[in-house]
């Protein structure tokens, strides 16, 4: 077990490809920030690989006052056990507070394994995180803790998830739940180099060095035919669209704000759309700034996915609807009526 650290530093998981930060460190890097002031701390990123010190920059740039920084030949391509090896090694030696991961395939990889060797709890797919002070039912007060927030129970709460003694506090994060930070060039920080002790006896990794990666060959996959997570405006269609054809209502009125369109998981499960559609908790999350959501409830599974939306603009049949409730704008009406006046005025103006 990991000694409790309340002076902790608040560290990122720092995921690189080709030499390039992933977009979803870059979003991480913000909101560690963020929490690392609350605690009044500094904020860490690990970064791990072979010739990789080059993107340092880049975090320093978002908010990241060092850089712990391991390069070894063995730690070229990702790999499991090398990696959770050397992770785990500066964790007991720093005591980090906090470590934060991207719920990327790679994250989720890594940060059980680390959670396993330090005995530390890990909450998985988080799309909120805050720092507050926590009340046990005994009495007890804990001071400063991660909440960890996310959907449970099949989505049907919203849960904040708080580890009170086994640290560091643990979460992976979804993409595109934090806004990115603007990069100051300015800012500059420090480099940590260390050492890759390979098998060192005290982390309980086994043995991998039997093991090598030689190449890393990437297979071309079709790229995503749509681009929901940098859209500026998202028309999105719910059950309440009825079908495929109505979708074409939704794909016309997206066009005109040279927009993309998103759906509800009804939608999609009822083969009005394609998945790639999907917005919500099994979909993407969004964050435009217009986000128009036409014949959809509003259920806590679909307002995961787009309620850091900067205006919604709600259309149902229902005024009682639950997407009122989070929408700016809301029009009481038949989207099949709705949407071709909208058409009309958008097209008498421009
Ligand atoms: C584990 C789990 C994960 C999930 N993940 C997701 C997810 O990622 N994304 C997601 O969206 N859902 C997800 N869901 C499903 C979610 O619980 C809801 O079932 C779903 O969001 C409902 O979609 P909907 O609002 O389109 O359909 P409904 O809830 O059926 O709502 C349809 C709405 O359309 C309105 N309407 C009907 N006709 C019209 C009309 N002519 N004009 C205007 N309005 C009309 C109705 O009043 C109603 O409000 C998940 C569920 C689970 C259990």
């Amino acid at each position: 077990m990991i000694e409790k650290n309340e002076s902790g530093e608040v560290w990122i998981y720092a995921e690189t490809q080709d030499g390039e930060l992933q977009e979803i460190t870059q979003e991480l890097c913000g909101k560690a920030r963020d929490l690392a002031d609350k605690l009044g701390v500094s904020t860490g990123a690990v970064l791990l690989g072979k010739g990789v010190e080059s993107v340092a920059s880049g975090l320093f740039e978002r908010g990241i006052d060092k850089v712990y920084l391991v390069e070894d030949e063995l730690l070229k391509f990702f790999r499991s056990s090398p990696y959770t090896h050397a992770l785990v090694d500066l964790i007991k030696k720093y005591r980090p507070q906090i470590v934060l991961y991207g719920a990327s395939n790679l994250g989720r990889d890594l940060a059980p394994r680390v959670a396993s060797a330090t005995q530390s709890g890990l909450t998985a797919d988080c799309t909120n995180l805050d720092i507050s002070d926590v009340t046990e039912k005994s009495g007890t007060i804990h001071k400063n803790l991660l909440l960890q927030i996310r959907p449970a129970f099949g989505g049907n709460i919203v849960a904040t998830i708080v580890n009170y003694d086994h640290w560091p506090q643990m979460a992976t994060v979804r993409e595109g739940v934090f806004p990115l930070v603007e990069p100051d060039k300015n800012r500059q920080g420090k480099i940590i180099r260390e050492q890759f002790i390979k098998e060192s006896e005290s982390n309980g990794m086994g043995n991998y060095l039997g093991l090598n990666a030689v190449e890393v060959i990437r297979r071309e996959v079709a790229k995503r035919k749509i681009n929901l997570k940098g859209a500026r405006v998202i028309v999105a269609g719910g059950a309440g669209v009825g079908s495929k054809e109505n979708f074409g209502l939704l794909f016309e009125l997206a066009n005109l704000f040279g927009g993309t369109v998103g759906a509800s998981r009804a939608a999609v499960d009822s083969g009005f759309i394609g998945a790639e559609h999907q917005v919500g908790q099994t979909g993407s999350t969004v964050r435009p700034a217009i986000y128009i959501a036409c014949g959809i409830s509003g259920m806590v599974q679909h307002r995961v996915g787009m309620d850091g939306s900067a205006k919604i603009i709600a259309i149902n049949n229902d005024s009682s609807a639950p997407i009122f409730s989070i929408a700016h704008y809301g029009i009481v009406g038949d989207l099949k009526q709705v949407i071709p006046l909208m058409i009309k005025s958008f097209r008498e103006r421009t």
